[in-house]
């Protein structure tokens, strides 16, 4: 095993660096301990945005580069990422209101925007005509822009891209080790799969892009002695069955200063997140305590006509942020920039480690990565941010391209051809012309097949919360059968 680079995760920003670097000609291995995205970039409120709440915080370069990523990421990936609308009620104890429309203002404008429609105040009288699910009391408010994506498919169709281009992905696979070679030229690593057997490698460069692990890394498998550079903080969110007249998201500000989404999701079921609650444990032990599903149960019900209680939640899940440390901050104004540490140079065969991050950051936190490398490495021109991701060469018209697959396959139920179409995009196109048998509960083989070949799918887990959400809704037996199907 010999390659240009070695990327350490399998989360966003190691997907999205190794698929970089890749494509610009660098031979690069990606290496993740479980399943793609089984880290924080599973766990987000998935959500591609400015941050309209970082606007208080004056991180104004944070804000529009964000901005500008989210028109950049949606044609690259419309299948998975998509426009959404956010409703912001607004009452008297509130923020004031000009404040609001300010940075409002700011947000419509701060980046270019050319497909997203802009914000405006609303009444909710006149908007939610049919069922409005808020108090009476909430009677004026805001709507603005941003974009929902699919976390985890995002990650797994940067994986598949980095294959389609000539790179490798190994999943259930750790690095152990990565030493520098005794005349400094390269790097040795180890790797253990998830039999146990060890692999060994060189690399030119290493980059640690192992999110709230990246510390661990640092100290344990690069042997680089840096002070912690990150702060792990939790952010947990709650399912519940669909609320009623939760069409679009609402951003609900809490009485503690934090904000709230309340996110349509999957069609049938309400998202509602998120907590900040500093996390002492190790990241892979991670969970919503019962604690942060009440606190969740309690902001939104503020909002409700109809009070939330904790139980009705179907799921919860929890993830860990890997925040830049910075001394004596609450949990929820801790800057969500990234950066980076370097060492090394043409003599000294160069490290990367990557600290912080988001997912609407990650393609251009790529682009910054490889920028370490210039001059050490040959490469050719960042080339992504006119890019398609696999399946996203369908156009931004969703609902014409909804239209055709019916008539390719009209005797396949619309749910199912719908949730193809918004998972695998153009895939979705081959799967219905041969679907294959059917497990229950709308599951086909060809889905099963599709994941497993292409996106780097194991286990059954890995389809049923990873590379769809099929897991909030099949049956007991059909589970047994997708279980058969991984072996
Ligand atoms: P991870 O996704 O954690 O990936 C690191 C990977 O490294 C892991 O999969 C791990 O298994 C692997 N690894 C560790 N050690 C090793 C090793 N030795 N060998 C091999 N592999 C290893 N961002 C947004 O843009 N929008 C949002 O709406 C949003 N909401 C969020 C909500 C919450 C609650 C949280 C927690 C985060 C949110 N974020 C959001 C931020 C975003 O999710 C993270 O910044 C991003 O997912 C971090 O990605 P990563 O690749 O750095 O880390």
């Amino acid at each position: 095993m010999d390659y240009d680079l070695l990327v350490i995760g399998g989360g966003v920003n190691g997907a999205a660096i190794a698929r970089d670097a890749q494509g610009r000609g660098l031979e690069t291995l990606l290496v993740e301990k479980n399943d793609l995205a089984s880290g924080t970039s599973s766990a987000s409120t998935k959500l591609i945005h400015g941050g309209l709440r970082y606007l208080e915080t004056y991180e104004f370069r944070l804000v529009r580069a964000a901005l500008k990523e989210r028109e950049i990421l949606m044609s690259s990936a419309p299948h998975i990422i998509w426009p959404m609308r956010f409703y912001l009620p607004h009452s008297a104890e509130q923020r004031p209101r000009w404040m609001i429309r300010a940075g409002l203002f700011l947000y419509d404008n701060l980046a270019r925007r050319e497909l997203l429609p802009g914000s405006r105040g609303v009444r909710f009288s006149k908007e939610f005509t049919s069922i409005n699910p808020l108090k009476s009391n909430y009677r004026n408010g805001f709507v603005y822009s941003d974009c929902w994506v699919q976390d985890a498919r995002l990650v797994a169709l940067m994986a598949q891209d980095l294959v389609a281009r000539g790179g490798r992905v190994l999943t259930r696979t750790e690095v152990t080790s990565a030493r520098r070679s005794k005349n400094e030229t390269h790097w040795n690593f180890t790797l253990r799969d998830e039999n146990g057997d060890l692999l060994h490698g060189q690399a030119k460069a290493v980059v640690n892009a192992a999110g709230p692990w990246a510390d661990k890394v640092d100290s344990n498998v690069v042997a680089k002695n840096r002070p912690g550079q990150l702060r792990h903080v939790r952010g947990s969110h709650i399912i519940v069955p669909k609320i009623e007249g939760v069409e679009h998201s609402f951003l609900l500000q809490n009485t503690d200063g934090r904000v709230i989404f309340m996110i349509p999701y999957e069609e049938d079921f309400t998202l509602i997140g998120t907590t900040d609650v500093n996390h002492e444990g190790e990241p892979d032990q991670v969970r919503c305590s019962d604690d942060e599903a009440a606190y969740l149960c309690q902001a939104v019900s503020r909002y409700l006509e109809s009070p939330l209680s904790t139980d009705q939640i179907v799921w919860r899940y929890s993830g860990v942020r890997p925040l830049l440390f910075e001394e004596g901050k609450a949990a929820s104004k801790v800057s969500r920039d990234y950066s980076f540490s370097m060492e090394g140079s043409i003599e000294k065969a160069p490290l990367l480690s990557v600290y912080g991050g988001k997912l609407t950051a990650a393609r251009e936190l790529a682009e910054d990565a490889l920028k370490h490398f210039e001059g050490i490495l040959t490469m050719s021109e960042p080339w992504t941010a006119s890019s398609v991701l696999p399946g996203g060469d369908m156009g931004l018209d969703f609902d014409a391209r909804m239209k055709e697959l019916r008539e390719a396959a009209p005797d396949l139920e619309q749910k199912v051809l719908f949730r193809w179409l918004r998972n695998y995009g153009s895939y979705a196109f081959g799967m219905a012309e041969s679907p294959g048998p059917c497990l229950g509960d709308g599951v086909y083989e060809a889905e099963l097949k599709h994941v497993k070949t292409n996106e780097f799918a194991k286990r059954a887990n890995d389809y049923l919360w990873r590379r769809s959400k099929m897991g909030l809704r099949v049956s007991p037996e059909t589970l047994l059968k997708i279980e058969e199907y991984f072996g």
